[in-house]
């Protein structure tokens, strides 16, 4: 298994905005997980490793797209319509039979070889048949109706890249190229905690001061959508030794440790002291909102990522560099996620030289547009807002003041979630 360098996530201590952090993560990272060979059937969501390169044409043979008649466009009379006497019949999986001769037609059917000679196909619905013979109508294109060989696949073409993340469509394809089995990334390991005093697990009554942990709950759903195999370690307490303990012996049987929660400069912020006692630690101070700082770091070869506490700036710091990190660690491409432009329908004061994330839903604006409506609350420790929004409205670093009618980039949860 490929190692990260040593203290790879060192850096100058300075405010980075997004796109240095991102920069220096793919700079920095590299694959850490090995490959497993799994039936094709067993591989949505997983890393695929290997490029896939189709070894024949798709489809292998011309073929009808439609159930009809197999006709020579030049036995078309270009006016009226035309009688053929109806030679044959092909259906789909069944070896080519005698083509039909200059004057015939061939019943046949979605997905069956076309003959030698005829070039078109004329739909069924559009004929009629009289005597056994078949009246096509004028009006048909040559070439109708028939699919070439090869025009979806050429042979030699590659249909899958090693490093995407496999979605059903592309387990589809590799099977259309025949691979009943695929190079993956094994999954990667993560070790899961939350970290506070405060925690209670669900279940438990609370008492005064406490509350009930849900980031575990929050990452435990973001890291298996992306397909890790997560450990979940349970909360710890505002207590060096014991985070000491507990990250150390995490690090022996996963690829990755990943806490919630006290890596602020709070007196009971101890995470960043173990992680310093256990090997190198980083904070890296981002201009975003929600969710500065994150801390980055390594328990021997192992990394370590300590998240913000407050629920909202989790779920912003995973989207926006978590999710990239995983993976790099899993050897896939990152690719930013798509947004969309669409008009404000808020007003919003941001600071400048700082990238922002409010939770925001579309809705129709009644002539077929759509306009992002920001979610009233904007505090860092509001789940519900999360759960009510549909995505999140990203502003640029140089913005500082949004206005109704502007337009502003819309990220949906379902391009970053799974
Ligand atoms: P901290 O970063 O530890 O100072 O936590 C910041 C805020 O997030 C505090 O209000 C914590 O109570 C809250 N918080 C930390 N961890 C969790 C968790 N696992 N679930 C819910 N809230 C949390
Ligand atoms: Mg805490």
């Amino acid at each position: 298994m490929a190692q990260l360098t040593d203290d790879c996530f060192a850096h100058g201590g300075r405010l980075m905005r997004t796109d240095e952090a991102l920069e220096l993560l793919k700079e920095k990272l590299e694959c850490v997980t090995s490959t497993e060979t799994l039936a094709t059937g067993n591989c949505l969501g997983r890393v695929l490793r290997e490029d896939i390169i189709a070894p024949g044409n798709i489809p292998p043979h011309d073929n009808s797209a439609v159930d009809g008649y197999a006709i020579y466009f030049d036995d078309l009379e270009p006016e009226g319509p035309t009688r053929l006497r109806i030679a044959g019949r092909q259906a789909a999986g069944q070896t080519p039979v005698e083509p039909p001769l200059r004057g015939e037609a061939l019943r046949i059917f979605t997905g069956a070889v076309m003959p030698e000679g005829p070039d078109t196909v004329m739909m069924q619905e559009d004929c009629t048949l009289e005597d056994g013979d078949v009246i096509i109508p004028a009006g048909i294109k040559r070439g109708a109706n028939r699919r070439d060989a090869g025009e979806d696949v050429r042979a030699g073409s590659r249909v899958l890249h090693s490093g995407q993340r496999l979605r059903a469509q592309d387990l589809g394809q590799a099977a259309a190229v025949g691979r009943s089995e695929l190079q993956v990334s094994r999954p990667l390991r993560v070790a899961l905690f939350s970290t506070g005093d405060e925690l209670r697990e669900p279940g438990q009554d609370l008492v005064t001061g406490a509350i009930h942990d849900s980031n575990r709950y929050t990452l435990n759903g973001l890291l298996k959508s992306l397909g890790c195999e997560v450990s979940d370690l349970g909360i710890l307490r505002d207590n060096a030794e014991t985070i000491i303990s507990a990250l150390d012996k995490a690090t022996e049987n996963h690829d990755l440790v990943i806490t919630s929660g006290g890596v602020s400069v709070g007196e009971e912020d101890h995470v960043k002291h173990a992680v310093e006692t256990l090997g190198k630690m980083h904070a890296w101070r981002l201009a975003i909102k929600p969710g500065r700082p994150i801390a980055l770091g390594q328990i021997g070869a192992i990394p370590f990522v300590g998240l913000p506490g407050n629920p909202v700036a989790v779920v912003v710091t995973y989207l926006v560099f978590v999710r990239p990190m995983l993976l790099r660690l899993m050897g896939g491409n990152i690719t930013s996620p798509q947004s969309f432009p669409v008009r404000a329908d808020f007003s919003y004061r941001k600071k400048k030289e700082r990238r922002e994330w409010v939770r925001a839903s579309l809705r129709p604006n009644g002539d077929g547009s759509w306009k992002a409506e920001k979610f009233p609350r904007d505090g860092a420790g509001i789940l519900s807002s999360l759960v009510e929004s549909q995505g999140l409205v990203e502003l640029p670093e140089d913005l500082t003041q949004v206005e109704p009618g502007m337009l502003v980039d819309y990220l949906p949860f379902s391009e970053v979630i799974g």
